[in-house]
């Protein structure tokens, strides 16, 4: 009965940590690119999950073999041990994924999250070159544990914490000035670091930030820093956990970019199915870890490992990322559409490929399209340190009806808000 259900949201979900009422509501089937509460109301999906359901939910392809893995009792939690699903993982990971792209990493099982490959990356950076400063950015999201937190450039998650958090230098992301003066910056500290200031043992960055504004670095600042890196020895650890797995249209966001980390994070999306699974790739001189120097119990998801492997397959078709490309594209000229037919807006375009989103100057105005998008049936989320941005994130398999329809949407509420 959904007047139960949601009379259970309203008993027990929390008033104080009310993230959930931001969707007041309580959902219950998914496909695709679209979701379905108990009330049977359909959304259009611009959220994917902060970027976990790329391949979109229940997964056609991805479902049967998991059905067919439970049905024969194959194995489905193992630790760190090795597995049928794991090994067959690994393969196509590297088949499928790694040479092609000329990428030459060990892949390490660092638990379940985005942060638990985050604190990997962390603590074999400090490890390998026995420095303690990590250098991160502004409006960085790099997880919730105190490691990872002390990287994330937000000071709200910062004090959730509930004391300062050290050993980690905030540097000027690529859009904090608007000229090239960040990397100008950055250098001159770190040519200091003789005079007192520790250097780092990595710098971490995203491509785009998702959390902090959808704001993508250019690929010329990114080249920047790799030089920067490589000059003075230290590690680059890129986050992909939410740019990556295609977000941003290739299946690494720093492909386009020619650069070649030390260490990647991802996370999210590479599960496939929504199911909880991370990956730390490590250039193979850093892989100095002993067995169980860095353990966790829920390493061995089989049945992530079997949807992975499935969704890597989508990597074998170009077709995938030009589609990606061509619905870029559409969300990209709609965003310029809306700017410059919504000048009350103040809107700024922001993002690349499938991770753009609209930030607007008027205060509290994106968070308002937000609800408005919510009532009539489709899922965003904004972005950024005041909320300001609101993103475009939909599945990566949505069609180009989905897409318009949530277009349409989008609109409907930007004139309903600014009305
Ligand atoms: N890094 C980035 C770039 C993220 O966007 C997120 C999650 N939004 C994380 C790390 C943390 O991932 P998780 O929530 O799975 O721990």
């Amino acid at each position: 009965k959904p007047e139960m259900e949601m009379e259970v949201f309203e008993k027990y979900e929390s008033n104080v940590r009310s993230y959930s009422r931001s969707f007041p509501t309580v959902f219950k089937k998914a496909k695709g690119y679209k979701v379905w509460d108990v009330n049977e109301k359909e959304y259009i999906d611009f959220f994917a999950g902060a970027g976990t359901l790329n391949y979109g939910h229940n997964n056609d392809k991805m479902k049967k073999l998991l059905i067919e893995y439970l049905e024969e009792d194959l194995i489905t939690h193992s630790l760190d041990m090795a597995t049928v699903a794991r090994g067959k993982f690994l393969e196509q990971f590297n088949e499928v994924i790694l040479k092609p792209r000329n990428l030459d990493y060990k892949v390490m099982f660092p638990g379940p999250t985005g942060t638990n490959t985050v604190e990997s990356a962390l603590k074999i950076a400090r490890k390998v070159t026995g420095r303690e400063t990590v250098i991160s950015f502004t409006n960085a999201f790099h997880g919730m544990t105190i490691g990872s937190l002390s990287v994330t450039g937000n000071s709200f998650k910062r004090h959730g914490a509930g004391i300062p958090l050290s050993h980690t230098v905030s540097m000027p992301y690529d859009d904090y000035f608007s000229s090239n003066r960040s990397i100008e910056y950055i250098e001159r500290f770190l040519e200091d670091s003789g005079s007192g200031v520790a250097l780092p043992a990595a710098i971490i960055l995203e491509t785009v930030q998702g959390e902090g504004g959808i704001n993508a670095a250019s690929y010329e600042w990114l080249r920047d820093i790799e030089r920067l890196c490589r000059r003075f020895d230290i590690l680059l650890i890129v986050d992909d956990v939410q740019a990556g797995c295609g977000r941003t249209g290739t299946f690494f966001s720093f492909e386009p970019a020619g650069i070649k980390p030390d260490i990647v994070c991802l996370s999210k999306s590479i599960g496939g199915y929504g199911l909880p699974m991370a990956i730390t790739l490590i250039k193979s001189e850093h892989d100095i870890w002993e067995p169980a120097e860095h353990n966790g119990t829920f390493r061995g998801n089989n049945l992530a490992f079997i949807a992975a492997s499935e969704a890597l397959t989508y990597w074998e078709n170009k077709d995938f990322s030009n589609g990606i490309q061509e619905k870029s594209e559409m969300v990209s000229s709609f965003i310029d559409h809306v700017i410059e037919e919504y000048k009350e807006l103040k809107g700024e375009k922001r993002g690349r490929g499938l991770m753009q989103g609209i930030a607007s100057e008027i205060e509290g105005l994106s968070e308002q399209i937000c609800n408005e998008a919510f009532n009539r049936g489709l899922l965003m989320e904004t972005s950024g340190p005041n909320s300001e941005v609101f993103k475009f994130l939909p599945p990566l398999i949505i069609d180009k009806e989905g897409l318009e329809k949530g277009f349409a949407i989008v609109e409907e509420s930007v004139q309903t808000v600014l009305n």
